[in-house]
C-alpha cells in the first residue's frame, strides 16, 4: 500500500493530490483550517480577500489536472476575459489599443476558486482530507522523510506515516526549519522585495454595469527612480467588483476611505476612483504586506519522500498574478515525474528539479521587473543596466498598438508561453523599428469600451441607488 501525505489544503495541495492519485493507493491532505462548505473567506487563506486573476496558461494546467474545472467556474459566474477585448491596460509606455487574439484570464473570488477546485479534488475517492490538524515537523532522517507529525484538537502530538510528504503550506511553510531538525543544511534562499503592498477592497458593481463590463489594470511604473504605484478593477461573480490599489516601498495606499479613494484618484488616470462612484462597498478595506518575491532552492538538498510545491517553494510579487499558476505547473510536473518513474529511488530529487523549473521563468520576470524599484532589498548579485530598462520600454511602447506583438506578449505574461518565446525575429524587428501611430489619449483609451460610458454616464443615479441599497 503506498501512501502520500499533502501539508496543506489550499490550491496547491489539492492540485498536487489530483497529480499523483492515480499512482498511489490513498493520499491524505492535512489542513490546519477549516473549510467552510460553501465560497467564503477563510483563516489559512488572508490573500482570498484580495483580487485573484487566474492566467489562462494556469487555468489550461487547472484542466488538465482537474478536468473541467474552468467550466464549472464559469458556470458559478466567473469571468472569462480575453486580454486584448475586455482588459483596457495602462502602462508606463501609455493605453493599449484593442486587439483581437487569444489570452485571456479567469476572474472571480478566490474563495469561489478554491471552493471548486476543492470540490472537485475531493470527488477522488482516493484522497481523504483532515481538517483542522497542523503540521508540526516531520518524521525520518537527514537521507528519507517517513512522515509528518500532527497536532490536533489540543490532543497529543500523533504521526501520520507516508512513502511521500509534500509540503503545499503557502507562503508560510516551516519547511526550513523541519529538514534542518532532520540534520539537513540550511535551505539556500533568494528574495528581492520592492516592498509591495495592497489595499483592496470588494463592491456591488452599479446597476449600470452590464455582465461583460472590461477589467482594468494600471500597471505600476518601475522606470521613474520613484515608488510605483498601480490599480486593478476586475469583474468578480455575483455582480461584484474587486479593485486592488498597490503601491512599493515609499508609496503604500492607505486603508482609510477617504485616503484611499483619494490614491485611486492620484494614479496616472483616475478612471477607477470615476468607476467606483456609483459602487457600492462590500464589507472594508484590507492591507496585505510582506509580498517579497521569494525561492527556496529545496531542490539541491530535498531529502527522498519530500516534495515541496507552490509558495511554499516559490513565492511571487501577486502584482504579476502568477501564484496559482506556477502552482498548477508544479503539479503537473510532480505529476510528470511520477507517472514517468513511479515510486523510485531518487523521485523527490527529479521532481523538485522539474518544479523549480517549472516556475523559473516567472521568477525571471518578476525579479526583472521588481528590481527598477527604488529601495529594493535583496540578497542577489543582479546584472544587466539601464539598457535593459530602455529595450522593455521600447517594447512596451510597440505593444500599446502592434496587435502581433501584444499577442506575443500577454501570452507570455498570461503565462501561454515563456517570455523567451515572445521574442520572435518579427517582432524584434517591429521593436527596433519602434512605434509608428501617436499614443492613445485617455479619452480614446476609455473609448474603446462601451461599458465605462454606460457606468460613467449613470454615475449619479447609480449612486443614489448604491446609496439606498448599501
Ligand atoms: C494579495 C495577494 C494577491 C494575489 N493575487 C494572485 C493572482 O491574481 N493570481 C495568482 O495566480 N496568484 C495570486 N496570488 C498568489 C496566490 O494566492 C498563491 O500563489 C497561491 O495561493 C499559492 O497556493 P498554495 O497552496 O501554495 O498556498 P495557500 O493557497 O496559501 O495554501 C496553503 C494552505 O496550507 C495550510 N497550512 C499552512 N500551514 C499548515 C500546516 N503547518 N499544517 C497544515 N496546513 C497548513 C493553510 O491553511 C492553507 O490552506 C496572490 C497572493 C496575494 C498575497
Amino acid at each position: 500500500m503506498t501512501h502520500a501525505a499533502i501539508i496543506g489544503g489550499g490550491m496547491a495541495g489539492m492540485l498536487a493530490a489530483t497529480a499523483i492519485a492515480r499512482h498511489v493507493d490513498r493520499v491524505t491532505i492535512i489542513e490546519s483550517d477549516t473549510f467552510p462548505s460553501s465560497p467564503a473567506q477563510r483563516r489559512g487563506l488572508p490573500q482570498g480577500h484580495h483580487n485573484h486573476m487566474l492566467f489562462g496558461g494556469g487555468a489550461m494546467a487547472l484542466d488538465t489536472l482537474l478536468p473541467k474545472t474552468t467550466d464549472l467556474l464559469y458556470a458559478h459566474g466567473a469571468h472569462h476575459l480575453r486580454i486584448g477585448e475586455r482588459m483596457a491596460m495602462l502602462s508606463p509606455q501609455g493605453w493599449s489599443r484593442r486587439f483581437d487574439g487569444d489570452p485571456f484570464v479567469v476572474t472571480c473570488s478566490r474563495p469561489l476558486l478554491d471552493h471548486v477546485v476543492r470540490r472537485q479534488a475531493l470527488s477522488y475517492h482516493r484522497i481523504t482530507l483532515i481538517q483542522s490538524a497542523k503540521v508540526v515537523g516531520l518524521t525520518g532522517d537527514a537521507s528519507r522523510v517517513t512522515g509528518v507529525r500532527v497536532e490536533r484538537d489540543g490532543g497529543p502530538e500523533e504521526t501520520i506515516e507516508a512513502d511521500l510528504v509534500v509540503d503545499a503550506a503557502g507562503r508560510r511553510s516551516d519547511s526550513p526549519r523541519w529538514l534542518t531538525d532532520l540534520g539537513l543544511p540550511e535551505v539556500a534562499e533568494d528574495t528581492l522585495d520592492a516592498g509591495f503592498a495592497y489595499a483592496g477592497r470588494s463592491f456591488l458593481a452599479p446597476p449600470s454595469a452590464g455582465d461583460d463590463f472590461p477589467g482594468i489594470l494600471i500597471q505600476a511604473d518601475n522606470s521613474t527612480g520613484e515608488p510605483g504605484r498601480g490599480a486593478a478593477l476586475l469583474p468578480n461573480e455575483d455582480g461584484r467588483w474587486i479593485v486592488a490599489l498597490i503601491g512599493t516601498r515609499g508609496a503604500h495606499p492607505p486603508t482609510d476611505e477617504e485616503g484611499w479613494l483619494d490614491f485611486a484618484r492620484s494614479m496616472r488616470s483616475p478612471i477607477i476612483a470615476d468607476l467606483l462612484v456609483g459602487a457600492t462597498p462590500l464589507g472594508e478595506i484590507r492591507a496585505y504586506r510582506g509580498l517579497a518575491n521569494r525561492r527556496r532552492h529545496f531542490e539541491r538538498i530535498v531529502p527522498e519522500g519530500f516534495v515541496v510545491l507552490g509558495d511554499a517553494a516559490m513565492t511571487l510579487n501577486p502584482n504579476y498574478a502568477t501564484g496559482m499558476s506556477i502552482s498548477a505547473f508544479g503539479a503537473l510536473a510532480l505529476r510528470e515525474e511520477v507517472e514517468r518513474t513511479g515510486f523510485t529511488e531518487g523521485l523527490a530529487r527529479r521532481a523538485q528539479q522539474r518544479i523549480a523549473k517549472a516556475g523559473e521563468p516567472w521568477w525571471e520576470v518578476a525579479i526583472g521587473q521588481d528590481r527598477w524599484f527604488p529601495n529594493v532589498r535583496t540578497n542577489l548579485t543582479l546584472r544587466g543596466g539601464a539598457s535593459q530598462l530602455k529595450m522593455a520600454a521600447r517594447w512596451g511602447r510597440v505593444v500599446t498598438e502592434h496587435p502581433a506583438m501584444a499577442r506575443a506578449t500577454y501570452s507570455a505574461a498570461s503565462l501561454v508561453i515563456t517570455p523567451k518565446k515572445m521574442m520572435t525575429l518579427p517582432l524584434l524587428v517591429a521593436m527596433m523599428r519602434g512605434p509608428k501611430l501617436p499614443p492613445l489619449t485617455a479619452e480614446e483609451a476609455i473609448a474603446q469600451y462601451p461599458g465605462f460610458s454606460g457606468v460613467l454616464d449613470a454615475a449619479p443615479a447609480d449612486s443614489a441607488v448604491s446609496q439606498t441599497s448599501a
